[in-house]
This record gives structure tokens, sequence and C-alpha cells, in this order.
């Protein structure tokens, strides 16, 4: 039974790479910080066949540690400040996790496991001003906040030690994807969350700021497909993973409402506090590369994430509000 380690365990990208990795036979460890107000939601249906374990990126013992203990035999780094718009408010900290940390686990991997294969969640935040569309593995980087600017960090290191000591490192750069699992912070989950409250008469009106802000929206659980099929190549490679359509915010406002029975232009407000004073310009990635070498493709559609995104809210206000 092949041991795999995922940090960042509880968070959206963990918790999918943890079921698939469990259904495909592995013995599944996962790193999360210490912290007490944790509370492991997305955990919760599988919290009896993983094991979880204390560390941190900013403590290399524990990742020594770790490694020494369990010897695994494939790692995944999902751990990360990971709200780019928020990292304005903690650059310095977004720095030392976000980019630093990835050198603190291929160390304690060079030292402790060197054999082991190694996937670094890189994204297209690092596109950022895209010097061009659409965006390849080739494509020079222009991160605009310090959470693209530590991914790149992370994207580099990542390749550099590959290079220098023969690992099998990879660095993945997903464009946004998205699920039931993603924060609230994020705009398609503001969007599912709030028509579904709309829906349940619990509020008239959902506040966003750009309706004309493009993104490349995936699937997180297709996604977990193609960071496993990475690491299971004869050589390491970079890849870039989206689905190659883009979609407008205000796309998503008709999706999620029309699924509901209503019309977005009744309750969606733009609001000056949500709008962004430095945008990404257009981020399109080139699936290609993904598709033919790993031969993986997004099985979810557009229109069906953005559904399930509204029925899992459904289900869960509908849950947590007394009738
Ligand atoms: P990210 O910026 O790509 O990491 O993902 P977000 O989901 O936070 O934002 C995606 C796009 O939605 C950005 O271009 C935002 O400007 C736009 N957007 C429009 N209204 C909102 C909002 O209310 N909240 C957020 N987070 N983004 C919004």
């Amino acid at each position: 039974m092949p041991t795999a380690l995922i940090t960042g365990i509880a968070g959206q990208d963990g918790s999918y790479m943890a079921e698939l990795l469990l259904s495909k036979g592995y013995r599944v460890l996962g790193i999360d910080r210490y912290s007490s107000a944790v509370t492991y939601e997305n955990l919760q249906h599988i919290q009896d066949e993983i094991t979880l374990l204390e560390g941190d990126l900013l403590d290399q013992g524990s990742l020594v540690a770790i490694l020494e203990r369990y010897s695994p035999d494939e790692i995944y780094n999902f751990a990360a400040l990971s709200f780019p718009a928020g990292s304005w408010s903690h650059p310095v900290v977004t720095g030392d996790i976000t980019a630093l940390g990835v050198t603190r686990l291929l160390e304690a991997i060079r030292l402790v496991r060197p054999e082991a294969r190694f996937y670094q969640a890189s994204s297209s935040e690092m596109f950022g001003k895209a010097r061009e569309v659409p965006q390849t593995v080739q494509t020079p980087l222009y991160p605009r906040n310090p959470y693209g600017v530590a991914k790149v960090y992370g994207h580099w290191i990542t390749i550099a030690y590959r290079e220098m000591y023969a690992m099998f490192a990879c660095s993945g750069i997903l464009y946004n994807h998205e699920s039931p699992r993603r924060g609230l912070q994020y705009v398609p989950r503001k969007i599912s969350h709030g028509a579904a409250r709309i829906k349940l008469g619990l509020t008239d009106e959902l506040r966003l700021g750009n309706l004309d802000a493009r993104r490349d929206w995936g699937y997180a659980g297709d996604y977990a497909e193609a960071i496993w099929l990475m690491l299971q190549q004869d050589q390491p490679y970079d890849y870039v993973v989206c689905t190659g359509e883009t979609h407008s915010v205000r796309e998503f406002c008709e999706a999620a409402f029309r699924h509901v029975g209503l019309d977005y232009l009744d309750y969606v407000i733009q609001d000056e506090r949500f709008y962004r004073p430095a945008e990404d310009d257009l981020l399109v990635g080139d699936p290609r590369r993904a598709q033919e070498k790993l031969g993986w493709k997004p099985r979810v559609s557009f229109e069906e994430l953005v559904e399930m995104m509204v029925d899992a809210d459904l289900k869960q206000i509908g849950k947590e509000t007394p009738r």
C-alpha cells in the first residue's frame, strides 16, 4: 500500500486529494497547521480513514520528523495562505508560508526521503498581468499580489530542486477550481451561498464587485485527478490544468439564480467595496499538454459546477435554519 502525505489536508484541494487517494488504496497522512479553531468540516466523512498529523511549513523540524517516521512515497503540497486578494494584508507571512515553506518541505524531502515524488500546488495567479493568451508552462510570469509572487517562488524552487538533485518534483499550475468546499471569500461560493440564502428567504440581496471579471472555473474534484496523474508519469514535468473556457462573474450569477428559479438582476447589487484595485488580465490556460500527456479531461461542466454548488448550499443552509 503506497503512502501519501498531504499538506493543507483540511482545505478544499487537500480533502479532494485525500478522497481520491483513499479510493486508489493509499494510506493517507495529512498535515494541517495546529489551530484550536479548525473544524475539519471537509474531512468529517473520511476522518477515520486518514491519519492527521500536526506539522507546519514554518517549522522545518516538524516536517523532518514526519518524513522520518512515515516515509511517504508521494507528497502533495497544498498548504498555503491561499486567498490572493487578501494577501495584501499579510504579505510577509504569505511569503514565509507559501514561498519559503516549499523550500522547507523540499529540503526535508531531500534529506530524509529523496526518492519520494513531490507535487507543488502552483497557481494561475502567477500569470497575473498575462504576457500571452492562452498561457502555457512557457509563458513568462507576472504576478500582481503577494500570493502570486510567493507562488512563483514555490514554482521555481520546485523546478530548481528537480534539476539540481534529480528529484521527482512537479509543479501543477492550476486555474481557479471550485466546489461546495470552497471558502466563502471566493466569488463562486459567495454567489452559490447568496443565491441559496435568497431562495430560502434569509436575505434579499447579494453584493458583489466587478461582474464582468472572467475566470476559468473548473471543479476541484476533477483537478485532484490531474494532480495524481502528474505523479504517476515516467518523468516529472510541470502542467497547466484548466478547462480552457472562461465565464464572467455575471454568467455565474445568471446560472446560479436560474437554477433556483430566480433572476439575478432582481438581487445582485454592484458594490464598490468588492472591486479590486488591480485585476488580473484575462487568464485563460492552454489545457492541451495535460490532456495529451496525462490523458486528463475535466468531467464537470460549468453549469454542472454552478448547480452542484447551489444545491449543496441549499441543503446545508436548509439544515441549519429551523423552519
Ligand atoms: P481569485 O481572485 O481568482 O483568486 O478568485 P475570486 O473568486 O476571489 O475572484 C474572482 C473574480 O471575481 C475577481 O476578478 C474579482 O474581482 C471578481 N469579483 C466580483 N465580485 C466579487 C466579490 O464580491 N468577491 C470576490 N472575491 N470576487 C469578486
